[in-house]
């Protein structure tokens, strides 16, 4: 701890301080404090902070600020292990990190200052697909097209045979020139960013991808995806070296229980099984075909699986890894009944044929595992233990069988991983409640934590069946778990990661620190309104069963048409769903809304293809660029939402039409929301109202991206308006959200709006110097203060404990006993 508090001392900060002020967007007061609580957890278990500075970006400068600096004294150098949500928000912590690097480099003062700063490596990892440099295989346009081909060109098997007699198999020539380099000096250290180790790879001939997968375990610092440390079957090859002593912290983790859920389910569908059944086949064929060649191959397999050895594989190799969690993994040798090739193959085309049936029923089942299993059982004579192996025993089969393209054999191991799943998640049965909800027959008791459910149409009103069937993970506290067991530091953190205590709840952690810090800015840079009405006073909701009168629909459009009026540049729209942009893009055409808001700005709509939603960004940002202005239509959860910024002229107003609610109707959710309720005492509406609100909040979250930015967040339902959906907000926004602008028609709102529009457009170059960014005696002066402020704490605790003294513990001491006269 001493040495940490070294770090923070004044010369650190203040420089660093410094330099941000000149250097970057938007840095606050917030920043002392958070080294303050960056000191306070730094040995301890969990932290967990909602860190209100207006900009994500700032977020993570901040920690790797102070982390930057604690390593730097902190004997140990414990290695950093920070995780983001998107490839561009992985590229700008990087990219942030290494003008602060940059900067402590031109600031060192003497030359082994200057190597130790220089000495400090931090690189980012990301999928093949965005690292690799092969000239063909960079070309596929599925990151799992990628995967495979590079697995068959990098693979041990491949390499040994192409090593030892060159040309027989094609090889990746980066690859194999990695291996001439010394293992931990694969790139010089210093901060990378992903483009930095593309272009360096390609100057010198290393696969970026590989370069970054092996120098992880000698590197300070390494960013990358959540999913490489939640999702067991990535974990397991990527993350399993890190020390136990690396500090984790997990950014932008307002939806950290989500990724967690999807980590531990699985998806089967109609097609899918279809194609692992042809790959089934295909195993078929390859088996009969190597008793034939090299039948030894098979015996070595099989002898090996007898005696229980397990190979020790290149987790380059890892065409599958294990889906299971660490705790749950077994070590025992596979059941004899599928040890032989051709007897696991017949188990797999049982088990296939079996899901396939299942699929047929055309009515709705929920069913545990248990249940599940049993039902197999009956049916088929499958036993859970071989079930559990199913993972484990293809990927040795694939292995003995030498299989290329294994993106080809992708389904199949969605299911081998659905069977090692479902019989190892079977204990434990459903909550009472699934019963009434689906006329499940089982009995009551604690609940399980997953669930399987059977849905044979996509939606209520479809006639043509397109069955899924869905192994979902209910409790998001599994996925995390054998992160908060492994490592002793872990920080959550994010701006809109509100309220504070249902993370705790639902992730089953206590925190150690929890703190929440306000934005220090000079001028009101946003302002939120919620608009309760039109200028008619209709009321305006996105309730179910007022969404689509005509008279709410009208308002929101008038909404729009007004904002575009009078707000210049960008202006990003959001809605609950998909299907209610349809339904109100649709009516708004029929009302001639669309026609009016032409007249001001152009319209771009997002759209679930990543692709189209992609070339509507690039086209907003040109209209908003050249002065025409436009309107980005898009949907709360969908991609805009998430890790895109609409700084500046991007995005001047947002505006979120109704409360962004999930579909409550969906079957997953009405499950998870029992889980919640019965396993954590969680109950549906609060986490309902939770959820809409983080979403709500990333979505207005969108608009304000610096210190320098300035914009417009207009609430549009009247249930905005009450005290307890907006105390869910994050109190950055929620304690800007005046009582005048908590009820406002939509003539009110363009009053209040176009007020703020003019004021914040007068002296934008104000000196924040001294409120959002400090120098050297700013920090001095704070310092200082803080100082006199633990000098004035410990002597009232002196004082204190001189009174408590005096009267002991409520007793009468030996002295004061003298002093008394005790003849009665
Ligand atoms: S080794 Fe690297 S460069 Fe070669 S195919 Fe794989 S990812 Fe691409």
């Amino acid at each position: 701890m001493c040495d940490l508090k070294r770090t923070l001392d004044a010369t650190v900060c203040s420089s660093a301080l410094h330099f941000l002020s000149g250097c970057l967007t938007q840095f606050s007061l917030g920043t002392l404090r958070f080294g303050d609580a960056v000191r306070d957890w730094e040995d301890s278990v969990l932290a967990f902070l909602d860190c209100l500075i207006p900009t994500g970006a700032c977020i993570s400068v901040s920690y790797l600020l102070c982390r930057s600096y604690s390593q730097q004294f902190y004997p140990a150098r414990r290695k950093l292990i920070y995780c983001s949500r998107t490839v561009p928000e992985i590229e700008k912590a990087l990219a942030e990190l290494k003008r602060l690097m940059d900067y402590r480099i031109s600031q060192a003062e003497t030359e082994e200052e200057k190597e130790k700063e220089k000495s400090y490596t931090g690189l980012g990892l990301t999928s093949r697909k965005n690292l690799c440099i092969h000239p063909e295989v960079s070309k596929e346009k599925k990151g799992k097209v990628v995967d495979a081909r590079c697995r068959d060109l990098t693979n041990s098997a491949a390499c040994e045979k192409g090593r030892a007699d060159p040309g027989s198999v094609e090889l990746c020539d980066w690859h194999e020139n990695l291996g001439k380099l010394e293992p931990g000096n694969l790139i010089p250290p210093g901060i990378w960013t992903l483009a930095d180790v593309l272009q360096y790879g390609r100057d010198k001939g290393i696969c970026p991808y590989f370069t970054v997968r092996r120098m992880m375990p000698f590197v300070d610092i390494i960013i990358y995806s959540f999913h490489y440390l939640l999702d067991p079957k990535v974990a397991e090859q990527v993350s399993k070296e890190l020390s136990k002593d690396a500090i984790v912290v997990f950014d932008e983790a307002h939806n950290i229980d989500n990724v967690c859920i999807e980590s531990l389910s699985i998806d089967l569908t109609r097609p899918m099984l279809d194609s692992a059944a042809r790959s089934v086949s295909k195993l078929g064929e390859k088996i009969e075909e190597i008793k034939t060649t090299d039948a030894a191959k098979l015996q070595d397999e099989y002898a090996k699986l007898v005696e229980g050895l397990q190979d020790d594989v290149d987790d380059t190799d890892g065409f599958m890894a294990n889906p299971l969690l660490p705790d749950d993994l077994l070590n025992e040798a596979i059941p004899g009944n599928i040890r032989k090739a051709e007897h696991f193959v017949a188990f797999l085309k049982r088990f296939v044929e079996y899901l396939k049936t299942r699929m047929r029923v055309l009515h709705v089942v929920a069913e545990t595992p248990l249940s599940f299993l049993q039902h197999l059982k009956d049916i088929t004579y499958i036993e859970r233990r071989p079930l559990r192996f199913c993972a484990e025993r293809l990927q040795s089969l694939i292995r003995t069988l030498q299989i290329s393209r294994l993106d080809e054999y992708s389904a199949l191991q969605k299911v081998a991983s659905f069977a090692t799943l479902v019989s190892t998640y079977e204990k434990g049965l459903a909550p009472s409640s699934y019963n009434s909800l689906w006329n499940l027959s089982f009995c009551k008791t604690l609940p399980s934590g997953f669930l399987l459910i059977l849905e044979p149409f996509e939606t209520d009103n479809a006639t043509v069946p397109n069955p899924v069937f869905h192994f979902t993970c209910l409790d998001p506290s599994l996925a995390i778990k054998p992160v908060f067991e492994r490592f002793s530091s872990v920080v959550i953190t994010s701006g809109t990661i509100s309220p504070l205590d249902m993370y705790p709840k639902m992730l089953q952690f206590t925190p150690v620190v929890q703190e929440t810090y306000p934005m220090t800015l000079t001028r009101n840079a946003f302002l939120p309104l919620v608009i309760t009405r039109g200028s008619d006073q209709v009321a305006i909701s996105s309730r179910f069963e007022v969404r689509n009168d005509p008279a709410v629909v009208r308002n929101f459009g008038s909404i729009l048409i007004e904002y575009s009026k009078i707000v210049p540049d960008g202006i990003v729209a959001f809605f609950p769903s998909y299907l209610y942009m349809e339904s109100i893009v649709a009516a708004w055409n029929d009302m001639g809304i669309l026609n009016e808001v032409w007249k001001h700005k152009l319209i771009f709509v997002e759209t679930p293809d990543a692709n189209e939603t992609s070339i509507a960004l690039e086209n907003y940002r040109r209209a908003c660029d050249n002065g025409r202005g436009a309107v980005l239509l898009s949907v709360a959860r969908g991609k805009v939402s998430e890790g895109i910024d609409f700084d500046h002229n991007y995005g001047r107003a947002v505006i979120m039409f109704g409360v962004p609610y999930q579909y409550t109707e969906s079957r997953i959710l009405k499950a998870r929301l029992e889980y919640l309720r019965d396993a954590y005492r969680i109950r549906e509406s609060e986490f309902l109202g939770f959820d809409a609100m983080r979403n709500a909040a990333q979505c207005v979250g969108r608009v304000l991206r610096g210190k320098t930015d300035w914009g417009l967040m207009v609430f549009a339902d009247k249930r905005f308006a009450r005290a307890d959906k907006r105390a869910k907000l994050p109190r950055w926004i929620n304690q800007y959200i005046t009582e005048t602008a908590s009820n406002l028609s939509t003539d009110m709102a363009l009053t209040l709006s176009k007020l703020f529009m003019r004021t914040i457009s007068q002296n934008p170059n104000e000196n924040q110097t001294g409120i959002s960014l400090w120098t050297l005696e700013d920090v001095e002066k704070a310092q200082a203060k803080q100082k006199a402020l633990a000098l004035e704490a410990a002597q009232e605790r002196e004082a204190h404990n001189d009174d408590e003294d005096e009267y002991g513990d409520g007793g009468i001491n030996d002295d004061m006993l003298v002093d008394f006269d005790l003849d009665v």
